[in-house]
């Protein structure tokens, strides 16, 4: 059996609206979306925080998918709640509300079973718990990470000293040209990975992902897709299929790391096509094998 994958991240009440649809509260935040996909290919650990409306129904979610959910702490308050709306193409996202409530004192306890943990993914939480979290982790094979602009401006210094002990940071275009503060993605990366990440993921919504390892570059694209509903969750969703894909491979190299992307972007796929976690939630093996074989086809070409 893989090994476990630690997730640390938010689990929230999302409202999201786009030119196919809405969805009011329903479940989301960025440890739920990594774990269900990661779920598929390897045993999760969630670390995250709720408040007392969080009800059974929401548990259950978890348990379909045998994700290990000691690591939810109840507080006394409300969920954290995400309100979002998308443009006609989907491209760019304006956020209506957030409401931290019990995120706003989260401070993350990892249970002792869950130390040991191989695999650690730290979600788009503020870089000084991120790091208060790898400092409670024993012997991390692999560490990845997500961030966001909000810390990049208000807390560089924290977000450097985590990333100083990150091994693959996950984040998309805009976010990679303003941490480095260079707009070419080529150059950008290279600053970026001084910082310590070995490897850089950079999201790109429809365009897919580029990645950034040493000298080497991969470029997948994203699965062209007939129907796209809802977009929120698609990075954290890559990134679990990721993780998980790779926590399955059971080797950490250039060649497991690609075909991970691949499986990132397979679930990235499901993610979209319906509002929230509803297609991830009831997928099949068979459906994402056949996706991550029609992926191998969409970019197969043979030399002259
Ligand atoms: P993504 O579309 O991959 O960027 O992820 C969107 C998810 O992140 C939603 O499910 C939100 O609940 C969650 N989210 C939005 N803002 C924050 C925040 N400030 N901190 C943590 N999670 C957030």
């Amino acid at each position: 059996m893989a090994a476990s994958i630690l997730v640390v991240g938010s689990v929230a009440f999302d409202s999201v609206k786009t030119p196919f649809g809405q969805a009011d509260e329903i479940l989301g935040g960025s440890a739920t979306h990594f774990s269900i996909a990661a779920s598929y290919f390897a045993p999760v650990r969630l670390v995250a925080v709720v408040g007392t409306d969080f009800g059974d129904a929401y548990l259950e979610t978890f348990r379909k998918h045998k994700i290990d959910a000691n690591g939810l702490t109840f507080a006394e308050g409300r969920t954290f709640r995400w309100a979002g709306e998308y443009s006609f193409d989907l491209n760019e996202r304006r956020t209506l509300d957030t409401q931290l409530n019990v995120f706003e004192k989260f401070a993350p306890v990892i249970p002792e079973t869950y130390r040991e943990s191989e695999y650690v993914f730290l979600g788009n939480i503020d870089p000084d718990l991120q790091l208060n979290v790898l400092e409670q982790i024993k012997k991390p094979r692999l560490v990845a990470c997500d961030t966001m602009n909000f810390w990049i401006e208000g807390k560089l210094e924290s977000l450097k000293r985590t990333l100083g002990r990150v091994d693959i940071l996950i984040i998309n275009d805009s976010e990679t040209r303003q941490l480095a503060g260079v707009a070419n993605l080529v150059k950008a990366a290279q600053k970026i990975m001084s910082l310590g990440p070995k490897t850089l993921i950079v999201k790109r919504g429809e365009y897919g992902v580029l990645m950034f390892h040493g000298a080497s570059i991969f470029a997948a694209p994203a699965f062209p897709l007939e129907d796209v509903y809802d977009p929120t969750g698609a990075g954290d969703t890559f990134a679990g299929g990721f993780m998980g894909a790779v926590a399955r491979d059971g080797e950490i190299n250039e060649r497991s790391i690609r075909r991970g992307i691949i499986f990132g972007s397979v679930m990235a796929s499901f993610n979209v096509e319906k509002f929230g976690v509803e297609r991830v939630t009831n997928l099949t093996r068979r459906e994402i094998e056949d996706r991550f074989r029609q992926f191998k086809a969409l970019t197969h070409f043979e030399e002259l």
